[in-house]
């Protein structure tokens, strides 16, 4: 209709490809190259070790781990099993994801944090059959199959990656828990793939599976094909305007979060720019890899800026390579406190004679993920925005009503484009839910857009909470929280703390008992929650006891009004 507004991207149209995300990223182009770059290039460096992993060998190795993957004996993997991978921030992890990717498996990534019944959803949900972790996070995955009925029978499908030994680098020595498992480098030494599965002219297969809860609900499998991280390479190739192959990037946001992983792992590949690889972000460790390194680029979560504006480290080092940091996963902005952070973390960088500019990425799991981002040079006038549309993409702003809302008015915004995911997995109508139609997918942000293209987020339509960037599905905790036999009903919702630049959960509960003492319910369903949950789902925003949890005549929990009831509690502390 006449009504219905859409704004396409300022960039004019980038040509995509049809091709299998392995060619794309790690083929034999030409002879001495892998991909667009020479063979010789540093891909991956470990931040501890120092250990380097090059293109070419990351593609030999890959083709090698297809093989064994193929040929194992009780592995037996073939084309379009799902591979799970449950490890942090290590350089086995990229060679995990290729070498599944070179024989034509799906990966799915879990949260490196996840226990054992969160670990069992995603296990069961995304129909894995093999799962690649290490000495660490053995027993976690043990319980899991425990969990999932399979017991020592899960055994046969457990690769520990983290004791394969990298020139230059340490590795993890095998512990008695892991005797008798396959490890990486069994697989390694049965021989190698000629070359990858192809994928050409299948480019809408499914390759890859990390979990969203979307707008509503408990964490689905976002079905990532192969033309979406194609597609998002080209797209971010030719509209950024920072990158060379010259870049080095550090890499701290987890690699199984989407971000991180097209970010640090493929586009980085794509735009031949080195990565090195820290385990998790501390403030000192940051600061120094940036100068043992010399480092231009590195990804943020707000809450990654609060550390660094205080953290003496700051001083310590010499970071005059740092050029660009982009802010992404949470909101940094509108609010002028969460600005103001960016302004101060710039601001105390060039006093140390480095010029930074902070910008901000906008994006969802389920469009592969970036859809907007704020070019380099309107760093600064572009204060608190999320960006502008990339190529290739269109947007709507549609109001409450269902209309598209009138020039700089708020709306959620909906996205159309090559990166929005094919659907959830195995879930129709939530994939019916979001996606219309006509293509467009709805995320559940409310914002608005200038004249000249830039969008700022106002708020959120879907119950979604992020903390430090991670996805916190109030419908899990309030399922898990039912479950309490002290607890006769429950909602969860994120209150915002400047301080930490993040929101926190937090649940209003009904006593079951009525005559229960308020506090120390909330103390004990406090310790409760943290005992069955990852560290990110932890209610850290508290517990508080209400009458009734105020619904809808349809039954809804009317989380606006218990927003609103949070931040006023909140500011009465
Ligand atoms: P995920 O799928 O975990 O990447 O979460 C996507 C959601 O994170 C979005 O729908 C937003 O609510 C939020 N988000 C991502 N980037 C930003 C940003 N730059 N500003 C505000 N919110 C963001």
């Amino acid at each position: 209709s006449s009504n219905v507004k859409i704004y396409s991207s300022t960039f004019s149209n980038v040509p995509l490809v049809n091709r299998g995300v392995f060619s794309y990223f790690l083929g034999a182009s030409r002879p001495g190259y892998v991909g667009e770059h020479p063979a010789n290039w540093p891909a991956f460096t470990d931040a501890a070790s120092g250990a380097t992993i090059t293109r070419g060998h990351l593609r030999a190795l890959s083709l090698q781990l297809g093989h064994g993957l193929t040929h194992h004996a009780t592995l037996r993997a073939s084309r379009n099993d799902t591979a799970l991978i449950f490890a942090p921030n290590i350089l086995q992890f990229p060679l995990a994801m290729f070498g599944s990717w070179a024989a034509g498996l799906r990966v799915t990534l879990a949260n490196s944090a996840y226990n054992a019944r969160e670990l069992a959803h995603q296990y069961t949900n995304s129909g894995a059959s093999l799962v690649y972790t290490t000495e660490d996070h053995l027993q976690t995955v043990r319980d899991m199959f425990t969990a999932v009925g399979l017991g020592a029978e899960g055994d046969k499908r457990i690769i520990i990656i983290d004791g394969l030994r990298w020139a230059g680098g340490a590795n993890v020595p095998p512990s008695v828990a892991s005797a008798g498992l396959v490890r990486l480098e069994d697989l390694l030494s049965m021989g190698a793939m000629e070359s990858e599965e192809i994928f050409e002219g299948q480019g809408n297969e499914t390759t890859l599976l990390c979990y969203s809860s979307g707008t509503t609900g408990k964490p689905k499998g976002v079905e990532t094909t192969h033309h979406n991280l194609t597609s998002m390479a080209e797209i971010l190739q030719h509209s950024w305007d920072a990158p060379t192959s010259r870049e080095v990037m550090l890499a701290i946001l987890p690699c199984y979060h989407i971000y991180g992983c097209v970010m640090q792992l493929l586009w980085t590949l794509r735009a031949g720019i080195k990565v090195v690889l820290q385990a998790r972000f501390e403030p000192e460790a940051w600061c120094r890899n940036i100068q043992t390194y010399a480092v231009s680029l590195s990804l943020v979560v707000p809450p990654v800026l609060v550390h660094l504006a205080r953290h003496p480290a700051v001083e310590k080092y010499d970071m005059k390579t740092l050029k660009v940091m982009v802010s992404g996963a949470a909101p940094l902005g509108p609010d002028l406190t969460r600005q103001a952070l960016s302004i101060r973390v710039a601001a105390r960088l060039a006093s140390f004679g480095t010029h930074v500019a902070i910008i901000q990425g906008y994006g969802l799991t389920e469009t592969s993920p970036v859809a907007m981002m704020v070019p380099t040079k309107s760093a600064e006038s572009a204060l608190g925005s999320i960006g502008v549309l990339l190529p290739n993409l269109q947007s709507r702003l549609v109001a409450d009503d269902g209309l598209d809302a009138k020039e700089g008015e708020p709306g959620e915004i909906w996205i159309r484009g090559p990166t929005v995911m094919k659907g959830y997995l195995k879930n129709a109508s939530a994939t019916a839910g979001c996606i219309n139609s006509e293509g467009w997918f709805q995320t559940g942000d409310i914002a608005v857009r200038t004249n000249e293209g830039f969008y700022y987020i106002v708020d959120r339509k879907k119950e979604l909470i992020k903390y430090k960037g991670f996805q916190v599905p109030p419908a899990e905790l309030e399922a898990l929280l039912l479950n309490n036999p002290d607890v006769a009903d429950a909602a969860v919702v994120g209150v915002y703390d400047d301080a930490q630049a993040t929101e926190l959960p937090r649940a209003y509960i009904v006593a079951a008992n009525p005559s229960a003492k308020k506090a120390q319910l909330a103390r004990d369903v406090i310790a409760w929650t943290k005992a069955r949950v990852a560290s990110h789902k932890q209610l850290r925003g508290g517990v508080a006891v209400i009458d009734v949890i105020p619904k809808s005549a349809a039954g809804k929990i009317l989380r606006k009004d218990l927003r609103e009831r949070a931040k006023v509690e909140a500011e009465a502390n």
